[in-house]
């Protein structure tokens, strides 16, 4: 699900905000930030590999 997540808050985008291939860019509606899809997923799972370190 690391597409769906908000790198810099956590929110996941579900129901009638989550992303589509289409969805290149979007804006978190938690906390504005604005993201590229693939650069924010990279950091997602990037975070979680930290975390299993
Ligand atoms: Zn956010």
């Amino acid at each position: 699900n690391t597409t769906q997540t908000c790198s810099h808050c956590g929110h996941v985008m579900t129901g009638k905000n989550k992303l589509t291939l289409a969805d290149r860019k979007w804006m978190c509606p938690s906390c504005g930030a604005f993201h590229v899809r693939d650069h924010n997923a990279a950091q997602n799972i990037l975070a979680k590999g930290l975390a299993t370190l």
